[in-house]
């Protein structure tokens, strides 16, 4: 397995979101080129929250899941917790908690 593949969307996932869309009837023409020819990205890419004068590296973020024009490679991006791809209130990652909150031995 690939480094980056424990952040792929499974294609059970990449299904739902192209059933969600349909159903929603979110899946018409490019607004770049017209043609109607997409498929959904295989990751979560994060939309960063903005803030005026500064960067906050890492800070909070809308996750995104996203279709791509096959023609012309226009990225759409859709929200993805009302998608039902990420959970709204995630744990936060293990390496990430303070070291208290460890259990030993
Ligand atoms: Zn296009």
């Amino acid at each position: 397995m690939a480094d980056d593949d424990k952040f792929k969307l499974t294609q059970e996932q990449r299904n739902h979101i192209a059933e969600f869309l349909t159903q929603k009837n979110a899946r018409h023409a490019c607004p770049a080129c017209g043609t109607n020819n997409w498929l959904v990205g295989e990751h979560v890419i994060r939309g960063e929250l903005f803030t005026a004068g500064t960067t906050l590296l890492g800070g909070p973020a809308y996750p995104l899941a996203f279709v791509v024009c096959q023609n012309c490679f226009f990225v759409r991006p859709h929200l993805a917790i009302p998608l039902g791809v990420v959970a709204p209130d995630p744990e936060p990652p293990a390496e990430t908690k303070a070291p208290t909150e460890q259990v030993s031995g």
